[in-house]
């Protein structure tokens, strides 16, 4: 079993590292959010120990940026913040666990065996962008904490966009993968459905999130 421990006091990680590998564990750090993203992005944990309070992107960030790039590794949260908000806003992000400091290292372990026995890292099913949320499991999309009422071709457009956040998608490559055709180029589909679905995710919402490039089609993201 692998652990990534994520956390910028020497101290503290070293006395996890050393626990963890008594236990059985082989144990990465990493001692900033950015090396800890960069790490869990390029290979595979079995869970992530995750300190709130990090130099530069703290944790909320880091597990934020993993979840949008698909990293699903149980994350438990280490913090020595024990306000309710926080330990709410660590849920809502996807942490799988929260401890506070000053803790056991028993009670840790203890948390920690019971996070894996739960199975190997879940499917990846929520994608973000900003305040846009889509479950692909639940078949539900969220922004800024609302419900949006999308019909199901909207719904697989709007997953398609957040699946490929920042990367701009031809006309005919989403009339491929969302219609299942070949996109005649004189057809409007596309277009149609794309201003359907803005006036639902955006329209409402000051940021827009959906972009045109002209001539060539649209990407997810978020412009200044
Ligand atoms: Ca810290």
């Amino acid at each position: 079993m692998k652990v990534l421990v994520v956390e910028d006091e020497h101290k503290t990680s070293a006395y996890l590292k050393r626990g963890l590998e008594e236990n059985g564990f082989v144990v990465d750090v990493a001692e900033t959010g950015e090396d800890g993203i960069q790490l869990a992005a390029m290979q595979p944990y079995d869970l992530i120990v995750l300190d709130v309070l990090l130099p530069g992107r703290d944790g909320w960030t880091v597990v934020t940026d993993l979840r949008r790039r698909g990293v699903e590794t149980p994350v438990l949260f280490l913090t020595a913040r024990d306000a309710v908000r926080d330990r709410v806003k660590g849920f809502e992000l996807g942490a799988d666990d929260y401890l506070v400091k000053p803790f056991a290292f028993s009670e840790l372990l203890a948390r920690i065996r019971s996070l894996l026995r739960r199975g190997p890292a879940r499917q990846s099913t929520v994608l973000r962008l900003e305040d846009l949320e889509v479950d692909l499991a639940r078949h539900r999309a969220l922004r800024d904490g609302r419900t949006l009422d999308l019909t199901p071709k909207e719904f697989q457009l709007l997953s398609l966009l957040l699946q490929r956040c920042g990367e701009v998608l031809s006309r005919t490559l989403i009339a491929e993968q969302v219609w299942d055709i070949n996109f005649e180029s004189d057809s409007n589909l596309v277009e149609v459905h794309m201003r359907r679905l803005r006036s639902k995710v955006d329209d409402p919402f000051e940021t827009k999130l959906i972009q045109t490039v002209r001539g060539v089609g649209y990407v997810l993201e978020k412009r200044a």
